[in-house]
């Protein structure tokens, strides 16, 4: 098919996600990746400085996966896990070794499905131990937690969420510090504890005995990169164990070394009830997700009745090829190091783009790993968001040097005003340079 009806049939059929077709303008068909590289139909390479969606970790053109995958396909292609099968028993011990801890494991297909299931454990969970009243969560502005009722719920972006209403009830949302915008006369540490603070009381407010648990990004990723003080999320570890909400740490982007530990909530010491996961499990190779729960959780699921088990099937959910696929990936990642290179690379490139703070519109560079956010503003006093345009040259202008960034997602009105990177942890130390440089001359204006 020639390139031209591959355009116009893609604009007649095919449904994009965020946004529509752009009049006059031919869209990203992809064709083909290695490494750290996508090319798209007309045969230009654009360095993936976003891992497709957060997702490809481990890297594009791993035949190792493919034909981990291609194997258990012919061998067994399907088998539910109201039985059991050999990748999902191995891929469930694998993820307790990442985990470092002692959980029980619960397969599903996408990261809303994952954070569904969290709830639904979390609530279950308290029925069973006698408190059937605790059934809210409490979740934060500006964090994405997914696209069904219930994790769209969770979010914090209202744009993404009003035209959906009503959504499941029981969310109440609370305030994400963010290092950028502190109250002024506090440190960034002192806000971060106030936040706590206002989140313990929403808790007292809401009544500790309607509470089923806190979900939270260890860093919320799409919704800007905001890093949190380290005081803060162990306050919110706390504060659950304190008024006996489970913690969930949604992992979907954090987990696998994206943040320079095999999970974000490793940076930070604490020990979360309940982790989801998807997205880098299986570096976005097939669709895979997790709910990974405490073992002593588990304990009240194992009564003789059948009203103490937990009732939900995934039909799809730790498909065995999936399971395979994920097994060999977090082999790789051990292999090379990724989850270390991850930190030291993106040191690394942190330092060589501290230049560009110099920069009238830099407000704000935060980094973890290799995830970055660079905030931009019209002024540094007034810390006023760029427009939109602003930012979609920004990214226009590095994709014209073949280069993929992101954006964060709608938060308030204005405030989406971040610029993402998360390019894959096998990147070569000569793609890092790449980045640097192109994110320089695009702030030079070259
Ligand atoms: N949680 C977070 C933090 C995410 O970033 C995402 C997706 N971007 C999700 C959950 C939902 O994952 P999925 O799109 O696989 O349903």
């Amino acid at each position: 098919t020639s390139q031209e009806t591959l355009y116009e049939k893609d604009s007649q059929y095919v449904w994009h996600h965020l946004k529509p077709h752009q009049k006059g303008e031919n869209p990203l068909v992809i064709d083909s990746a290695s490494g750290a590289w996508i090319t798209d139909i007309e045969g230009n390479g654009y360095l993936d400085g976003m891992s497709g969606l957060w997702c490809v970790n481990a890297g594009y053109g791993r035949t190792e996966m493919v034909e981990a995958a291609t194997e258990q396909l012919h061998k067994m292609p399907f088998h539910p896990l109201s039985n059991s099968h050999v990748p999902a028993i191995e891929l469930s011990e694998k993820l307790n070794q990442w985990l470092k801890g002692d959980y029980r494991i619960f397969f599903s297909n996408s990261g809303s499905e994952a954070n569904e299931t969290a709830f639904k454990i979390a609530r279950q969970y308290h029925h069973q131990k006698g408190e059937p009243g605790r059934y809210k969560f409490i979740s934060r502005y500006r964090a994405y937690h997914g696209n069904t009722l219930g994790a769209l719920a969770a979010t914090g972006q209202a744009q993404r969420k009003y035209r959906y209403e009503p959504l499941a009830p029981g969310f109440v949302h609370v305030h994400a510090p963010d290092e950028y915008r502190v109250p002024s006369g506090q440190s960034f540490e002192e806000w971060s504890l106030e936040c706590a603070r206002m989140m313990e009381e929403t808790v007292q407010w809401e009544r500790p005995e309607t509470v089923a648990g806190v979900i939270m990004e260890p860093i919320i990723t799409g919704g800007g990169v905001l890093i949190p003080h380290p005081s803060y999320v162990k306050k919110v570890e706390e504060i659950c164990k304190k008024y006996g909400l489970l913690l969930i740490n949604d992992e979907v982007i954090c987990g696998f070394g994206r943040t320079g530990e095999n999970f974000g909530y490793q940076n930070y010491g604490i020990e979360p009830d309940i982790v989801t996961m998807a997205k880098g499990i299986t570096s976005g190779y097939l669709p895979l997700a997790a709910t990974a729960v405490k073992q002593e959780l588990y304990e009240p699921f194992k009564g003789e009745e059948e009203s103490d088990h937990f009732r939900q099937v995934n039909t799809f959910g730790g498909n065995p090829a999936a399971c395979k696929l994920a097994v060999k990936n977090l082999e790789i990642m051990e292999r090379e190091n990724l989850v270390e290179r991850s930190k030291k690379l993106g040191a690394r490139i942190r330092e060589d783009i501290r230049p560009l703070e110099d920069h009238p519109n830099v407000g704000n560079i935060r980094q973890k790993g290799l995830l970055f956010g660079i905030e931009l503003v019209k002024d540094k006093e007034t810390k006023e968001p760029v427009s939109a345009e602003t930012i979609g040259n920004v990214i226009a202008e590095c994709k014209s040097r073949g280069l993929i960034i992101g954006k964060n997602a709608d938060t308030v009105a204005g405030y989406s005003n971040t610029v993402t990177l998360a390019p894959p942890l096998n990147m070569t130390d000569e793609d890092a340079e790449r980045i640097v440089r192109t994110l320089k001359e695009v702030f030079r204006g070259e």
